[in-house]
């Protein structure tokens, strides 16, 4: 389905990013999915291309590209059989947009130009081990002590946590806030500060090439001019940009749905069993027919929804519904993929064996879908 926001400059810029995929990232899956991560210069490369944060102002090394080139970017990266480089995504559309909104011309200057370039990696610091949905009862303290804060406390899961080089950390400024979210500010840690250190890369059930770690700060002195926007505001700077990190994980699962398809319904036709291709099965064909379904049904919702996002539009309930279905929808889609291709989809060497682990994670982080029908609940009065 081809979406209205693309003009004929976006399918040149997919064409040439595909090829760069296809030349510089595909070829490495499994070597990289078995070393569990992605070389470090490649973000060097890719930044030289202009394909990190292309939205970024001019004025700060990046192109001051629309929205659409961001989508691309993702659905095209779904399709280079690495999840690791999913973790420039994040870098791109989720982490530096904080920095872009809320920084001040400092900031920006300080660090906008190498997270385009790729000298800077980033993560959001959020989930603690005590603290994940629930989000203001996080205890990673930051006390003031002249024109520094000390820090405190231990977070996991951290996207990007054992290779980024700024870390995009909430905290606890005040933690007698009444409500406890209004205690809640945001610090920008440089890699190298005393008392920053990193843990364990996270061993998951797949996306092995995607790093997530463990990050501890001890007697962690980080000047104030570090403070993002406001103290006390944090909480209020996640909830707005978690609605966009929402929809890029959304965008991911439907594009990553799409691809293992497209794959699988290549083997079914090619495979044959008894006689005739796997696809020509009628059990097989309904399968086939069902997901391409749910796919474009999918693809719709998603497509109404992007607009909505490049117009401005509130898409607080939109993307928390897309969310929740469309990630689940890619899990079934998995599942019935590895099923179609019989033993093959079991060996990590074809990569639709790796997708259900790779895709988990899609209906957990950046809140669960639990955590989005919550939402859902509570806006329709519920
Ligand atoms: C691969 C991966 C990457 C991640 N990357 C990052 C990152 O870069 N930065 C970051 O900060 N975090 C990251 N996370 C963390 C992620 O955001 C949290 O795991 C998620 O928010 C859930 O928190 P939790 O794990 O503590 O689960 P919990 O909050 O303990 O939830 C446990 C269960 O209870 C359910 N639940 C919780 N509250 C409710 C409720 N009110 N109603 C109904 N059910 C509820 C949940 O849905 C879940 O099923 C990542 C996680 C994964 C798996």
């Amino acid at each position: 389905m081809q979406a209205r926001f693309y003009k004929e400059e976006h399918q040149i810029f997919r064409k040439a990013f595909r090829d760069f995929v296809n030349k510089e990232i595909k070829p490495n899956a499994e070597k990289w999915e078995h070393e569990k991560g992605i070389p470090r210069d490649l973000w060097h490369k890719v930044g030289e291309q202009g394909y990190l944060c292309p939205w970024v102002d001019e004025k700060y090394g990046g192109s001051g590209a629309g929205f659409e080139y961001s989508v691309i970017l993702h659905e095209e990266i779904c399709r280079s059989e690495v999840p690791g480089v999913g973790g420039m995504g994040v870098h791109s559309d989720i982490v530096v947009p904080y920095i872009h909104h809320h920084g001040s011309e400092k900031q920006k200057e300080k660090y906008l130009p190498g997270c385009v370039s790729g000298d800077i990696v980033t993560s959001i610091v959020m989930t603690e081990p005590e603290a994940g949905s629930d989000l203001a009862s996080i205890r990673t303290k930051a006390i003031r002590d002249g024109n520094d804060y000390i820090v405190n406390g231990q977070k996991v899961f951290i996207t990007n946590g054992i290779t980024c080089n700024l870390a995009v950390v909430a905290v606890k400024t005040d933690s007698k806030a009444d409500p406890p979210h209004k205690g809640i500010s945001i610090l920008l840690i440089e890699e190298g500060t005393p008392g920053f250190s990193k843990g364990r890369l996270l061993e998951k059930t797949g996306a092995n090439s995607q790093d997530t770690g463990e990050l501890f700060f001890e007697d962690c002195r980080v000047p104030q001019e570090n403070l993002l926007g406001e103290e006390g505001e944090g909480f209020k700077y996640l909830m707005h940009n978690l609605q966009q990190e929402r929809l890029i994980i959304t965008i991911d699962s439907q594009a990553t749905a799409e691809y293992v398809l497209e794959k699988t319904i290549d083997y079914c036709k090619t495979r044959n069993v008894f006689g005739r291709p796997v696809s020509r099965f009628q059990h097989n064909t309904f399968k086939i027919v069902e997901m391409a379904t749910e796919i474009e049904i999918g693809r719709a919702f998603l497509n109404s929804l992007i607009e909505d996002f490049i117009n401005g539009k509130d898409i607080t309930l939109k993307v928390s519904m897309a969310k929740w279905w469309i990630t689940e929808m890619v899990n079934r889609v998995a599942y019935h993929c590895t099923q179609l291709h019989g033993g093959y989809g079991c060996m990590k060497e074809y990569y639709v064996a790796r997708v259900p682990g790779d895709v988990r994670s899609m209906a957990i982080a950046a809140g669960t879908n639990e955590i989005m029908k919550v939402i859902i609940g509570n806006m329709m009065g519920l």
